[in-house]
């Protein structure tokens, strides 16, 4: 009899978050504070309706709602569920309706001053903490159930079933609240997902007329460029001191596009089997001019024979962009060291400086689309580079230090085994 009882009261306890993911498909993610409430004080009076009767007292697990409006639903929802316990139970009469009056009111305490903080937890700690506030209404069920027998006496056996049924209802109250906000977390996250698939599908098509304008402005650069060379060449009195400017400033704008149309599209048009280490020789030596420059030595170990299969001028921009930003970090009298290793069944790259370093706070944002510490920055070398080895199922991790330098580790799967011809 009990047992059926306790069942049917986890049953309503459930019901009203079943039923607000079934019917009322959330477009946003926040609660109604009324529907949640009205839910709640339904599922509130079921549980007093459905109460289990005995020696003047209802058992039931009116408080499991209670607690649950005041953490999902608010301040509002919460109150609500309050008055309606208070009227129903007011209703219903009976000796000990003053003490369960009193017992409702103190078992709201807790939840009405933990609401706030507690809504502002993270899921997994929100459900352990609706589970605690869930233990609190049993101590006021057994103040009630000591101070009622205090002013009624009750018989010794008829006490130790009532403290049976306190037990009883206080275990199944801690799981049915338990269970209850799990069930609400999962329909939360539901939310939350739809509402970040909605997102990111927005911002892929976003992405996609992005990269077809950047290709169509690319068009009209390249033609102005062109003319505007000619230009320079028939320019033999000087008469348009600024041209070289201009040529330099549309240069950056088709470096800012190309990169660009990578990152949206890192296309591997060749694939083929290379040795790693000739490209990296490749691109040092390409950097050469940059680093001497700017005063940094820019030294090489490349001994091991490592063969990569994939697009080896993919592979030459995400170096370039890396080195050329160690350079670019390194003051004059710095080095930086580009190393290879294999490591397992992966080469190893290093890209070493002993330039400003960055913060933690730099660290965290590297490697995100537009970020840039440079006045003519585009912020795009990195993201493309980290997106071109993440595509050839490689791994890019910065270490760096403040005034000593950073550490860009490349890691990327090699091929066992080729045949090069050379
Ligand atoms: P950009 O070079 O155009 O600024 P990147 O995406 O290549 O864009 O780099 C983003 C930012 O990361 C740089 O502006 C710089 O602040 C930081 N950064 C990248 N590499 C290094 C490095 N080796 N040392 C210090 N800072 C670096
Ligand atoms: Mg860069």
């Amino acid at each position: 009899m009990l047992i059926e009882k306790l069942l049917l009261h986890v049953l309503i306890v459930l019901a009203p978050i079943l039923s607000y993911s079934f019917f009322f498909e959330k477009k946003q993610v926040s609660t109604s504070p009324y529907l949640y409430g009205t839910l709640q004080s339904i599922s509130a009076t079921l549980c007093i309706l459905f109460a289990f009767y005995e020696g003047d007292l209802y058992w039931d697990l009116r408080y499991a709602p209670l607690v649950l409006a005041f953490l999902y639903g608010g301040r509002i929802a919460g109150g609500m569920v309050l008055g309606t316990i208070l009227i129903v139970r007011a209703a219903m009469g009976g000796d000990a309706v003053v003490f369960a009056l009193a017992g409702v009111v103190l078992a709201t305490v807790i939840p009405f001053f933990f609401s706030k903080k507690i809504s502002g937890y993270h899921a997994g700690k929100r459900v352990k903490a609706a589970m605690l506030m869930g233990v609190w209404p049993s101590f006021v069920q057994i103040a009630i159930l000591i101070s009622y027998t205090f002013f009624y006496g009750t018989a010794d056996e008829d006490f130790m079933t009532t403290i049976s049924h306190v037990l009883s209802f206080s275990i199944l109250q801690v799981i049915g609240v338990g269970t209850a906000s799990k069930l609400n977390e999962l329909v939360i996250e539901r939310a939350l997902m739809k509402q970040e698939i909605e997102k990111a599908e927005k911002l892929n098509t976003m992405g996609e007329l992005a990269a077809s304008i950047a290709h169509e402005v690319r068009n009209p650069l390249t033609v102005v460029k062109g003319f505007l060379q000619l230009m320079q060449q028939d320019d033999k009195d000087n008469n348009h001191p600024y041209i070289p400017l201009v040529l330099s400033e549309l240069g950056r704008a088709e470096v800012i596009i190309s990169d660009y149309l990578n990152f949206a599209k890192p296309e591997f048009k060749n694939l083929e089997d290379f040795s790693l280490s000739q490209v990296l020789s490749d691109v040092v030596m390409l950097l050469n001019a940059l680093a001497v420059k700017q005063g940094v030595e820019l030294k090489s170990d490349l001994k091991p024979a490592l063969f990569l299969f994939t697009d080896r001028n993919q592979l030459k921009q995400a170096f370039v962009n890396i080195i050329k930003n160690a350079i670019e970090a390194t003051p004059s009298g710095g080095t930086v060291t580009v190393s290879l290793a294999l490591s397992g069944d992966q080469a190893l790259i290093t890209v070493a400086d002993t330039g400003k370093g960055m913060t933690e706070e730099q660290l965290s944002r590297i490697g995100t689309l537009f970020y840039t510490t440079k006045d003519k920055g585009t912020g795009l070398g990195t993201t493309v580079s980290v997106r071109i080895i993440e595509s050839m199922q490689g791994k890019v991790s910065f270490k760096s230090e403040v005034g000593k330098g950073t550490e860009v580790t490349l890691r990327l799967p090699i091929v066992q085994n080729v045949q090069i011809s050379l």
